[in-house]
């Protein structure tokens, strides 16, 4: 055995990973893709990328230390500044030692008589450990569409998502932009200060909300930080994993007047206080329309051409339904004379052509293309590794139907696996920072109950998967979450099976459920 456990990923699951395992006397060894730490945050530099949770929640809550003393400079930060943060993270706990870099993970096999891992990636020899912790991200793996004519086009082309490290400048260049998801909404504002035309090819118009971002006032942030473990503990106990006051009223147990005021008053406090208007927004249609009929309202407001902003209205999807974006002058950037809204339900788009591209029978002529179109969210990593459990089964073949986890913690057929945050968990729905850390703290918990009580494996049982399984989509029926083609249904890649794949019930209880769980000698789970 070379380590306890190897940890597949270095962003903020994996770096806090390592942290617990070492801090309760495990061995370990992170193997990540990418030359430094940060994940998704390492990955995704594209223009405008950002934070959409403030960042006084966006970030770990383990060491009371490290968030007294890390300053942040805006509500919400920007890449360069979380980035920044997380190799902070890395430096002050020490952790880049145990840290393979530019190590991507192609095989991780099991062996049953030894009960132990076989992890590959090319260039490195295997490592053999005990467990195998896959924290490989839900939004790593970019989603290039098969748009016909791509490789003609004469200019660079972009995916935000695996954005170059250098600077890309589009000063004075026609820039083009497929995909209005968070991605495309953030990025859009910015690339438009800079280029001299700006094209956005839209599908489907989305949702979003302003930040309102801004410099973090100083004596704002020591009140946070005077009372930091109380917010924590109160955005922990959270369905969201973050405490946003949640009206606990429905949405007609009021009358309109008093509706319009708790609308405004959120929207005015800027990002997902909207979504806390009421309690019923994501379960009942017609609270959802009401809510979804004043931002629609605000669209109008700002986007001055009465055309575009038609466009721009996101209809034929409940709002959240979709993630909300949360935006720095989004619908202002069609307010300037040099961007321009192509919209693909009107004028479909054809082809790319060396030139540029044609929807709608016009050629749109352009030097640079950016590809904010999304990611093969939640399972996409995990597909991409050859994954063998118990007997050779293979995770991608278990997972053919839809993933299927039980907690989203551990997979029947592949002992001594642990899935951080990922599908069958609360996961994207979420502060993902809390979540990770209620998922390493769980997970580390398990694997020292097992050395003290000497056993080699833990699997989940097939019964108990399949009633999470179950117990995942039946609450997820009972919302409007399945109502949009989104990313969280596995929509956006052809040929994906469609299963909503987070869990929807909250981290609150969510917690609860792992907890009972591990309190009843981890019941579900084969203990050997
Ligand atoms: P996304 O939400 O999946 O959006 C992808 C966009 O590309 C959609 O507008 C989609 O249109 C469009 N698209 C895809 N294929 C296309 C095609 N063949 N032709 C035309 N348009 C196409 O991806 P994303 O914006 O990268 O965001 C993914 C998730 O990452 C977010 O929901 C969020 O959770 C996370 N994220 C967070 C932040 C943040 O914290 N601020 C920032 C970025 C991303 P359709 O809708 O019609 O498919």
């Amino acid at each position: 055995m070379d380590v306890d456990a190897v940890v597949i990923g270095a962003g903020f699951a994996g770096l806090y990973m390592l942290h617990e395992l070492r801090a309760r006397g495990f061995s370990a060894r992170v193997l990540e893709a990418g030359s430094d730490v940060g994940g998704t945050w390492y990955w995704n530099r594209y223009p405008g990328a950002r934070c959409d949770i403030e960042s006084v929640d966006y970030s770990y809550s383990f060491s009371e230390s490290l968030q007294q003393e890390w300053e942040w400079s805006e509500r919400y930060s920007a890449q360069p500044e979380i980035l920044r943060y997380l190799s902070h993270v890395a430096d002050r706990f020490d952790l880049r030692r145990d840290i393979t870099f530019d190590a991507r993970v192609t095989a991780a096999h099991f062996d049953e008589g030894a009960a132990c891992w076989t992890v590959h990636a090319p260039g490195l020899p295997p490592l053999v450990s005990r467990f195998c912790i896959m924290a490989t991200g839900c939004l790593s793996v970019p989603q290039v569409p098969a748009l016909p004519g791509l490789g003609d086009f004469h200019g660079p082309v972009h995916h935000t998502g695996n954005w170059p490290e250098s600077d890309v400048d589009f000063s004075g260049r026609a820039v083009g932009v497929i995909g209005t998801g968070s991605s495309g909404i953030q990025s859009i504002p910015v690339i438009a200060r800079q280029a001299a035309r700006l094209t956005v090819f839209q599908r489907t118009p989305n949702f979003s909300v302003p930040a309102f971002n801004g410099p973090l006032d100083p004596d704002e942030f020591r009140e946070v930080k005077a009372r930091y473990r109380e917010r924590r503990e109160a955005n922990r106990a959270s369905s969201g994993g973050v405490d946003r006051a949640t009206n606990e009223q429905n949405t007609f147990d009021v009358d309109e007047d008093q509706r319009l005021h708790e609308f405004e008053s959120r929207w005015g406090r800027g990002g997902f206080h909207l979504l806390g208007s009421y309690a019923d927004i994501m379960v009942d249609q017609r609270a959802n329309d009401e809510v979804a009929e004043f931002v629609r309202g605000k669209i109008r407001e700002v986007v001055h051409d009465p055309a575009t902003a038609e466009a721009l209205l996101p209809r034929g999807h409940p709002l959240g339904s979709k993630r909300v974006c949360v935006d720095t002058g989004y619908f202002e950037a069609y307010n300037q004379d040099h961007v321009t809204l192509v919209d693909l339900r009107r004028s479909p788009l054809e082809t790319i052509t060396a030139r540029g591209v044609r929807a709608g029978g016009v050629e749109h002529e352009l030097d640079s293309l950016v590809l904010a179109t999304g990611f093969d969210a939640m399972t996409g990593a995990l597909d991409r590794i050859d994954v063998r459990g118990r007997d050779g089964c293979e995770l991608a073949e278990a997972w053919s139907g839809g993933p299927a986890t039980y907690l989203g913690l551990g997979v029947a057929g592949f002992p001594n696996m642990f899935v951080l945050a990922g599908p069958g968990s609360p996961s994207v729905l979420t502060n993902m920072v809390t979540s990770i850390e209620q998922h390493v703290q769980w997970t580390a918990g398990c694997v020292d109950h097992l050395r003290r009580n000497g056993y080699r494996s833990i699997e989940a049982t097939e019964q108990a998967q399949h009633d999470w399984v179950e117990h995942v989509r039946e609450l997820a029926a009972e919302t409007l979450f399945p109502k949009a083609a989104s990313w969280y249904l596995g929509a956006n890649v052809p040929g994906k099976q469609q299963v909503f794949m987070p869990y929807v019930g909250g981290l609150d209880l969510y917690e609860e459920t792992c907890d009972a769980v591990a309190a009843n000698d981890y019941r579900g789970f084969d203990l050997k």
